[in-house]
């Protein structure tokens, strides 16, 4: 996609320090870190969302984000790999690898809110039901 960052680091016309290639995947890092060696990894293919991805590049995009988790955990000595999958940053199909320490002031996730009475019933069966 031409207006595509991540199509443009693909295609080498923006630099990037890359971590992993392979034919379908590329990993590079965050040039804006939450932590250092945060990772960013890639479908080759321009696909917008997590639900874009074909069914053939779901398992192996994810077992490439474990060997990348353990290449970084190692590389970075963290505690933990964090996995994040956004979706609303670079409109380009990403995973976040976030290399954690314990106690490193990270928040986990976003603010969490509670149900009304009656809603997570509702709301778990309007998932359930949905096509
Ligand atoms: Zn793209």
């Amino acid at each position: 996609m031409a207006d595509c960052i991540f199509c443009k680091i693909i295609a080498g016309e923006i630099p990037s320090a890359n971590v992993y290639e392979d034919e379908q995947f590329l990993a590079f890092l965050d040039i804006n870190p939450v932590a250092p060696g945060h990772t960013l990894l890639i479908p080759k293919a321009h696909h917008p969302m997590m639900a874009d991805l074909p069914d053939e590049l779901i398992g192996p995009i994810y077992q490439a984000a474990k060997q990348l988790m353990q290449r970084i955990k190692a590389a970075m000595a963290a505690d933990f790999v964090a996995l994040s999958v956004v979706g609303v940053d670079v409109p380009h199909f990403h995973i976040h690898l976030i290399p954690r320490r314990s106690g490193d002031g990270l928040a986990n996730f976003w603010p969490t809110r509670t149900y009304a009475e009656g809603e997570l019933d509702r709301v778990a069966a309007k998932i359930r039901d949905a096509s």
